[in-house]
């Protein structure tokens, strides 16, 4: 997969971007196609493709520079009275920059942003499962990463 996205450029100053937000490890700026006014994308300046490649102390640091936004666009003239995380890690989830980020979108009643999907009610048997194989599966990555 080729490695550029717009989003090293921008980082860079190569292109244009409105920031809100910068520091060593993450800048944050306006979406060009925001699905609300105000919806922001929080980026590591490393450039990780996905999840998997991202460093988990950089990860938590799009989380905390996130939750920072939030609470400023509350306060902005943006006049939010909500806010949604979002990131999509793959193709299939969504995907269309490959360089990690997160969306923080400022919500207002009406404002028709939503998750589409059908939630579903398995039987807590089938629950249990599931969590069984996440957890192995976890404990397994952590012993291949020495954890
Ligand atoms: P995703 O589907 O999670 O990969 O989202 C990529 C996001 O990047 C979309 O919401 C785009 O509107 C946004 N985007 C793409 N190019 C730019 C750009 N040059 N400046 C700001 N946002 C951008």
């Amino acid at each position: 997969m080729d490695p550029y996205t717009i989003f090293a450029d921008i980082i860079a100053g190569r292109a244009p971007a409105s920031k809100v937000y910068e520091d060593d490890d993450v800048v944050a700026f306006m979406d060009i196609r925001p699905m609300t006014p105000g919806h922001l994308l929080v980026v590591p300046r490393v450039a990780a493709k996905c999840l998997a490649e991202l460093d988990p102390v950089v990860g938590g640091k799009l989380f905390q520079v996130g939750q920072r936004l939030a609470g400023a666009l509350r306060e902005s003239e943006v006049g939010c009275d909500g806010v949604n995380f979002f990131l999509a890690d793959g193709v299939t989830a969504g995907q269309e920059v490959f360089h990690v980020h997160l969306h923080v979108i400022p919500r207002t009643p009406g404002d028709g942003f939503g998750l589409r999907g059908r939630p579903t009610s398995p039987h807590r048997a089938d629950l249990d499962y599931l969590a069984g194989s996440i957890r192995g599966a976890l404990a397994r990555t952590e012993a291949a990463e020495g954890r």
